[in-house]
């Protein structure tokens, strides 16, 4: 199945190499999946084979090939599969995918979907009683776009046991009505509730996931990632694609810590790493240990400072859960770091942050200073005093800056939770970018669009790429982070982030031949938008993974 290799040239046009050196450059050899060499195209005439590919560059600009710092492809590419609520704008648009998915599938036990928001729903909240008319005969479960909450039916309720009297999980909540019945909505930890019921996808369905997850990324310009939470089965799926020649790119993996056991779990991690880099000869890592310290803002599940605002926007008693208490997320980190495993930790709100920094600040004082590569995905919000620790401590900032705009999430759910001022000053992007701290851009994919074209237009200009024209930016300007700002974070600093920056994230002599060729060049082009430019084709490993069609030279 692996593509084959043929001798690469691209030449006359722009290259951002992301790499040290700034030496002029407009042709890039690639021989045996490496860069071979890169310069001015007079130099480089030798390249040119009988078997070669030439490529021009002409009005088109050569990139790394996108790196993906928080991704989750297995349950994107599973998701592809499911029924996919992402385009429906309210209640009926719901049900009536609901419907059709459950038509067209009529075998399947369950009834597996995603993608929908609080936004679609009258107050907020999605009910069984919409859902059971549609889906009598067997459990629904649909999972939120930000995988927070989730909508089932009276038959998902049953399959889990929850009735009037189930309590709310450490973590999580059951919306109920006056009488303290189930409405058919779960938050947090709640979602689990039903989810452990739901049948467990095999080691085949998994393994066509990633496939499906990758050519999907590959198609986007990305040729390489972290996914941000792989399970042993996940671990087994990935190792076997490598394996077969089938995962041409550089993966990190980010294990998940099993909250159902403690630190004696972390010499399995330990193990793992050795287990996965040995099976790959290198080629996927697993230096990184996903945690989670919070949920997320718009189902006010995010760990705040101050309190969430309630409906007539004065401050409730609501900061969010710490999903552990900072003692035990300090052990945590304490023995991760031990073992020099890199914490991946999600935290949304500004009190996460500053739980994760503190029991980042233990670690160091115990293990003493070192690369550790700690990572605080989302940030949503950082509190000033501790943007300052970030770059102290050397943790990678994750960021998402899909979310980073002023669209219909922010002006409904998110600026009525946090009030104007926080809501504003939310994902400070340009701040990160400029404090010296390592910033990298994830996607989070499948909870929001994997297209890096589309996230580099609103990183760079925070407006909602789905948004009408004329619409206004979020956040203050400096907020906005520069073109080079961008593509530093979503190809050299992603690569960091996972530990592989030594293999790939930037175009440099000896790097795996990883890139990506747009049919446009935005960085020069006046008012060319990064979603106007296309992505032409994507190099992996030496290797033509995607081509766009008709595409002759
Ligand atoms: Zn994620």
């Amino acid at each position: 199945m692996a593509v084959e290799r043929v001798p690469l040239v691209f030449t006359g046009g722009r290259i951002w190499t992301g790499g040290r050196t700034r030496r002029p450059a407009d042709t890039l050899v690639v021989r045996d999946g490496r860069i071979a060499a890169l310069g001015p195209s007079e130099d480089l005439a030798w390249a040119v084979g009988p078997r070669t590919r030439v490529v021009s560059l002409r009005g088109r600009l050569l990139l790394p090939a996108f790196h993906d710092a928080h991704v989750h492809p297995i349950a994107g590419g599973l998701a592809m599969g499911r029924c996919d609520l992402s385009g429906a704008r309210d209640l009926a648009a719901c049900l009536v995918l609901v419907g059709a998915w459950a038509a067209a599938h009529p075998d399947a036990p369950w009834v597996l979907g995603e993608g929908w928001t609080t936004a679609a729903f009258p107050g907020g909240i999605p009910r069984a009683g919409d859902l059971d008319p549609v889906v009598p005969d067997r459990p629904a479960l649909l999972v939120s776009a930000d995988r927070q909450g989730a909508w089932v039916n009276a038959a998902a309720l049953g399959a889990a046991g929850i009735r009037s009297d189930t309590p709310d999980p450490v973590g999580g909540r059951i919306e109920r009505g006056a009488g303290g019945e189930p409405l058919g909505m779960l938050r947090g930890r709640a979602v689990a509730l039903v989810g452990d019921r739901a049948p467990r996808p095999t080691a085949t369905d998994l393994e066509q996931a990633l496939l499906r997850g990758q050519a999907h990324l590959h198609a986007l310009g990305v040729g390489g990632w972290q996914d941000a939470s792989v399970g042993v089965a996940d671990e087994a799926a990935y190792v076997s694609l490598a394996r077969r020649g089938e995962l041409p790119g550089h993966v990190a993996l980010a294990m998940s810590w099993d909250e159902r056991r403690w630190t004696e779990q972390v010499s399995d991690l330990v193990e793992r790493r050795s287990r996965v880099a040995e099976a790959t000869g290198g080629r996927l890592r697993a230096e990184a240990v996903k945690l989670a310290q919070d949920g997320s803002m718009e189902t006010a599940t995010a760990a705040l400072v101050e309190p969430y605002l309630d409906a007539r926007g004065r401050h409730s008693r609501e900061r969010g859960e710490s999903l552990q208490t900072p003692d035990i997320l300090r052990e945590i980190i304490v023995a991760l770091d031990r073992e020099q495993l890199s914490a991946h930790v999600h935290a949304a709100g500004d009190r996460a942050v500053r739980e994760t920094l503190d029991a980042l600040t233990v670690a160091r004082k115990l293990n003493g200073p070192r690369d550790g590569r700690h990572a605080i995905s989302h940030a949503g919000l950082v509190a000033h005093g501790d943007r300052v620790r970030l770059q102290a401590l050397g943790v990678v900032a994750c960021v998402q800056p899909r979310w980073a705009v002023d669209d219909a999430r922010m002006r409904t759910q998110l600026r009525p939770l946090l009030g104007s001022d926080r809501a504003a000053a939310m994902h400070p992007l340009g701040s990160l970018a400029r404090s010296h701290l390592a910033l990298a851009i994830g996607s989070d994919w499948p909870v929001t669009t994997a297209d890096p074209l589309t996230i580099l237009d609103a990183a760079t200009t925070r407006l909602d790429p789905d948004g009408p024209r004329g619409a206004r930016p979020h956040g203050s300007v400096s907020e906005r982070l520069k073109p080079d700002e961008a593509l530093r974070a979503y190809t050299r600093g992603a690569a960091f982030a996972g530990w592989l920056d030594d293999v790939t994230g930037s175009l440099e002599v000896g790097r795996s031949a990883d890139l990506v060729m747009l049919g446009g060049d935005p960085t020069t082009t006046p008012g060319m938008r990064w979603s106007d430019a296309r992505v032409l084709m994507t190099v992996v490993d030496g290797r033509v993974v995607h081509e766009a069609p008709g595409l002759e030279a």
